[in-house]
């Protein structure tokens, strides 16, 4: 199949490094989002991105230069009505993103490949939503997308296997390693990942340690390059409770309930990196903020 114009739905982190990946690889490709201020975020970003790849000497100039021409940005919908697959990176909420779908289902050719990069919601239930049920599949990148090479592959019930065989190959193109999953509450990454770090959310919770000891327990002690009070700031207070609640509704099993420091956090607005402010802050280097 013929993929001449990529659409990315959402440009945040994910989005825009979703995008940044696919326009490298030779895709012109679109990004959507409602707010132009993140819109004019993800220019900003992708743009320094590639800035610094010149600088380091891993892109040319000219590399750089084409890669910005295959790139669009837009708060108009309609733009992605000749897109032959659509990557859904928008906000990991389940009813705005069957809406969002519900729209493209409208607007885009029937032919269209539909991907979403859900953390956790179940593929299947997105899928329900669309008239081509076996045109849409999951493709879980990891954050930060330019960097980390793993990509989950995740079938629906009704994922055709040909629409499997061109998102898997295409995966491979982008240079990333991809891995499939069945469709099961938080994949295999964050079935595994969200527990570990709500736990680490607990024992900062319940007094255990400070949250830099807990960092540097898994840090040194268990050789991960971040502890995962930082790692929860990277990813984003809310896409991991988020992530928490599907694990705990879906399983049904109290294991999975998400910390309620977690939860007043984001209650509070304190997200992360992305807000400037979660378990560190982020105005220079990462330093500890809240009181325990
Ligand atoms: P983010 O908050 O950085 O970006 C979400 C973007 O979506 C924002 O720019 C917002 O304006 C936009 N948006 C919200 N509703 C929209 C709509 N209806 N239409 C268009 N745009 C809309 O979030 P993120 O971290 O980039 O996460 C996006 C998705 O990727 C989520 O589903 C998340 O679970 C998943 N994901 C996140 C990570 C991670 O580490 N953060 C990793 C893998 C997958």
């Amino acid at each position: 199949m013929n993929l001449n114009l990529i659409a990315v739905l959402g440009g945040g982190q994910m989005g825009s490094g979703i995008a940044q990946v696919f326009a490298q690889s030779g895709f012109k490709t679109v990004i959507y989002d409602l707010a132009a201020g993140a819109l004019d975020k993800s220019k900003a970003g992708i743009t320094k991105n590639l800035d610094r790849a010149v600088e380091k000497g891993k892109l040319s100039a000219e590399d750089r230069d084409a890669t910005l021409g295959r790139l669009t940005w837009t708060s108009n919908l309609a733009d992605l009505s000749e897109s032959d697959l659509v990557v859904e990176a928008i906000i990991e909420k389940l009813e705005t993103k069957l809406q969002t779908w519900k729209q493209l289902d409208e607007l885009c050719r029937p032919t269209a490949i539909f991907a979403s990069n859900t953390s956790s919601l179940p593929i299947t239930q997105l899928a329900g939503g669309v008239s081509h049920p076996e045109r849409f599949i999951g493709m879980h990148f990891m954050n930060p997308v330019p960097v980390m090479q793993l990509v989950e592959i995740i079938r629906g019930y009704m994922t055709s296997d040909a629409v499997y065989q061109t998102i898997f190959d295409l995966s491979k193109t982008l240079g990333k390693v991809p891995v499939t999953v069945e469709d099961s509450p938080g994949f295999i990454s964050n079935r595994i990942l969200m527990p570990m770090i709500n736990e680490a959310i607990f024992c900062l919770y319940e007094g255990i340690a400070t949250k830099e000891d807990i960092d540097t327990v898994m840090k040194l002690g268990m050789n991960h390059p971040m502890g995962p009070l930082t790692l929860a700031d990277f990813i984003g207070l809310d896409t991991c409770l988020f992530i928490m609640e599907v694990l705990y509704r879906d399983f049904a099993d109290s294991k999975y309930r998400p910390c309620p420091l977690l939860r007043k956090m984001v209650q509070a607005g304190q997200l992360g990196r992305k807000t400037g402010a979660g378990f560190y802050t982020y105005d220079t280097a990462p330093k500890a903020v809240a009181a325990k």
